[in-house]
């Protein structure tokens, strides 16, 4: 007998890891998948739905919450840290997200999919427990995801040591500074090196292995569903008009000032700072930081949350006034797509990477830990897109070296030299999420296998 036609579009459940830079290339995502005619549910913990959005929706993606066990104080309310956090997370996510899927098959409109993130794979035992397709969804890029399954396959056996010779299939030669910091220092932080091998653990049993990159950028690693870059296409191609709100911001943007103060500058004459929604960086380093800007001479706009602006030295503001915007928040992809920036100074996070490599703008990486360190290597070295800032015995990078390869962007050989390839990437990351792109493909594919189960 012939299986009836199904009544309504498929439901996607999309659960991310609830901090920024995994919140926003899912709901990215997610915005993708409505536009082939899914219906999703994001489903965030309360305790950020509280933070980010008072209570009303920002989003055009239905949202709902699930608890984490801390409604109130989110991670930073478990005394033990992420080694009490998580499994709590995984106790109480977990019942609060198989709730949600009873809830919506008693209002009419059941889930057919739970799309998790991989630092969650109990995604895959709620998916399970009621026959659903499970999709686990990797936020960071394919090489540093390499990495991590041959440390969980026992490839790679930490600790590393000077002698060890790092070989991963598909990456080039890596030393040990180049590795993510939860592996080249596994004794810093055991519960996050237990968290980003522990994604591998059930990954064979997922019907979807989805990655937030795109295939030419990362080909030569694992045949991964690439289905990125996750940027709203408006960014990549100004032809296109999408929906160009970007996601949840736990900070709120100083929009007006940040586009207003770039629209005076002259084009490629501002560099763009800053170190994402988490890093916090020492004193010194602040400090060494903000006089090598200052002694570069350049415009620049810098992003230093406010929890981080007491590091800023004490005269800085003042006698940076005339050259210099400090912002505790800004409208990163519309900063990245002005005509004034020259280079971004980035700790580089992954989407802060994905987000310059697939805008063109060249990069001084300064890696601060995760896998900001892997980024940073193939951003100088596999993709040509930027020089990193050297540490000194310290692990400093002192204010001359910031000077020297902020100049060494915005005027050097080298800099003119990444000139040359960024129109390359650009064009890649568009090529691949445009109508039948390499990602395109990938997401129309996992909705056909939707609309037929
Ligand atoms: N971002 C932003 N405004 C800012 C700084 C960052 O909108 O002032 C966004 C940025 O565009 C990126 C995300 O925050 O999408 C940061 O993610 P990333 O992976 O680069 O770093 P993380 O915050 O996870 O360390």
């Amino acid at each position: 007998m012939e299986k009836p036609k199904r009544a309504q579009r498929p439901h996607c459940l999309v659960l991310p890891h609830p901090i920024q830079g995994h919140i926003n290339p899912m709901l990215q995502f997610s915005k993708r998948l409505e536009h082939k005619g899914v219906k999703v549910t994001l489903a965030i913990t309360q305790f950020i739905f509280n933070n980010t959005m008072n209570g009303t929706s920002s989003s055009s993606i239905s949202v709902e919450t699930i608890s984490d066990g801390y409604d109130q104080g989110g991670p930073e309310a478990a005394s033990g840290g992420y080694e009490e956090y998580l499994p709590r997370f995984r106790e109480v996510g977990s019942k609060t997200l198989a709730g949600l899927v009873v809830k919506f098959g008693n209002m009419g409109c059941p889930v057919d999919c739970i799309v998790y993130d991989a630092f969650l794979p109990w995604g895959l035992d709620v998916a399970r427990e009621f026959g659903l397709v499970g999709a686990v969804f990797f936020t960071q890029s394919c090489a540093v995801d390499n990495i991590y399954y041959h440390v969980y396959n026992g490839h790679l056996k930490l600790p590393l040591t000077e002698r060890t010779n790092i070989t991963v299939p598909g990456l080039p030669p890596l030393e040990i500074s180049d590795m993510p910091s939860f592996v080249s220092v596994p004794q810093a932080y055991p519960p996050l090196l237990k968290l980003v091998v522990n994604q591998f653990a059930n990954v064979g049993e997922a019907d979807w292995v989805l990655c937030n990159t795109f295939h030419k950028l990362e080909e030569e690693i694992w045949p991964l569903r690439t289905i990125g870059p996750t940027i709203p296409s408006m960014y990549l191609d100004k032809r296109l008009q999408d929906d160009k709100e970007y996601g949840f911001s736990i900070f709120k943007p100083k929009t007006d000032a940040c586009m207003k103060w770039l629209d005076q500058r002259s084009n490629g004459s501002v560099v763009y700072v800053s170190f994402g929604s988490l890093a916090q960086l020492g004193v010194d380093q602040m400090e060494e930081i903000a006089w090598g800007l200052k002694n570069s001479n350049y415009y620049f706009l810098w992003v230093v949350r406010a929890t981080e602006q007491p590091k800023l030295p004490k005269n800085f503001m003042a006698e940076t006034v005339l050259n210099g915007l400090v912002v505790t928040w800004c409208p990163q992809l519309d900063v990245l797509a002005h005509r004034a920036i020259g280079c971004f100074v980035t700790h580089s996070g992954w989407n802060s990477t994905l987000e310059a490599l697939s805008l063109g703008v060249p990069m001084v990486a300064m890696p601060q830990s995760t896998d900001q360190t892997t980024n940073a290597k193939y951003v100088m070295d596999v993709w040509g897109m930027g020089v990193r800032a050297q540490c000194d015995e310290r692990g400093m990078v002192r204010r001359e070296e910031v000077e020297g390869c902020v100049r060494e962007v915005m005027e050097g050989e080298r800099g003119k030299e990444i000139r040359r390839k960024e129109m390359k990437w650009g064009e890649l990351a568009i090529e691949a999420v445009d109508e039948g792109g390499s990602s395109d493909k990938n997401i129309d594919e996992f909705v056909a296998k939707l609309v037929k189960s």
